[in-house]
């Protein structure tokens, strides 16, 4: 069994649709594929569709962008209602902050010399997803001002260029708590990453467990081996589930090729029935509801 738990589609900062996606994870030969794109649960219904014509089981997630003590952390959520009021409400919120900062992002970008326009950006940015700095990113590529996603990055879209301007993302607690009343299960997304260690000690992870999070991405391209066998040793001792994935982008990310993680059948087993607790907890574990996922 290959397990694969966080992917991107062009739902929002991936380079492949939601079919492509589930097509390239079959070509990978992936059994389970996540699709988790930031903030949405727009791909859903096509990957959903190609994962049945296929024959290949899909997890419908989405990667949530969340705060904790002022550091950015990111949020797996798992098989949540994608009619939850509150959970709706909430990305539509982080969404409308992503969009709405892209004109004072490209005048900052302008005052520091960078000739980039708003359709540039607009070309960049495939037919429904919500631009983000990657299709920024895209359109500097595009201009030729830089060479990749991860130059971009380097040097003007990161927290310390001169383009980057702060946006709305739910406090982490709150986002594990509605995730929880939708029905769903959340995992932190490559916790140990240099940008949200400082925030996410061993004693922090506990009170997170306490609050209903229910397991960690252990085996992310963003930890080393020794960073692995640590937070492996924590996620034991707190009893969090421990997952292993591809955080794959299509074309947009290197060195993050399906299937380069995988996790344990027996831990997606742990995370299928907390799901199903949860959704009964939810009030929506009927019969329908089950076979609908
Ligand atoms: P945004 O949500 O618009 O603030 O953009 C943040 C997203 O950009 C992250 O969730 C990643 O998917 C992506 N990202 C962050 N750093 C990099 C990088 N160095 N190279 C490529 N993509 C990145
Ligand atoms: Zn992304
Ligand atoms: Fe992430
Ligand atoms: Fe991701």
């Amino acid at each position: 069994m290959r397990i694969d738990l966080h992917t991107h589609s062009s739902r929002s900062d991936g380079t492949e649709s939601p079919r492509g996606l589930v097509l390239a994870a079959r070509e990978a030969r992936l059994d389970v594929v996540a699709i988790t794109d930031h903030d949405t649960t727009a791909g859903w219904e096509e990957a959903s569709a190609t994962a049945a014509e296929v024959g290949i089981e899909l997890v419908r997630g989405m990667e949530l962008s969340t705060r904790h003590e002022g550091r950015s952390v990111h949020l797996l959520a798992y098989l949540t209602d994608p009619a939850d009021a509150d959970l709706l409400a909430e990305t539509e919120r982080v969404v409308a902050g992503r969009r709405d900062r892209v004109p004072a992002l490209l005048r900052k970008l302008n005052d520091a010399g960078v000739e980039l326009t708003a359709e540039d950006v607009d070309r960049a940015t495939p037919p429904g997803a919500v631009t983000g700095r990657p299709h920024i990113a895209d359109a500097l590529v595009a201009r030729g001002l830089v060479a990749s996603r991860e130059e971009a990055f380097a040097t003007v879209l990161g927290p310390n260029g001169p383009g980057y301007v702060r946006r709305y993302a739910t406090p982490l607690l709150d986002a594990i708590g509605m995730v929880a009343r939708a029905g769903g299960v959340t995992v932190l997304a490559h916790p140990w990453a240099r940008s949200s260690r400082a925030v996410l000690d061993a004693a922090t992870l506990a009170r997170l467990r306490d609050a209903g999070l229910l397991g960690l991405e252990v085996d992310h391209q963003d930890h080393d081996d020794a960073v692995r066998a640590e937070l492996r040793a924590v996620a034991r001792d707190l009893d969090l589930v421990v997952t292993g994935s591809s955080d794959w982008h299509g074309a947009g990310k290197a060195d993050h090729e399906l299937g380069c993680n995988t996790t344990d059948p027996e831990q997606y087993a742990r995370l299928r029935n907390a799901a199903r607790d949860a959704a009964a907890a939810a009030g929506r574990a009927d019969e329908a509801d089950e076979a609908r996922r």
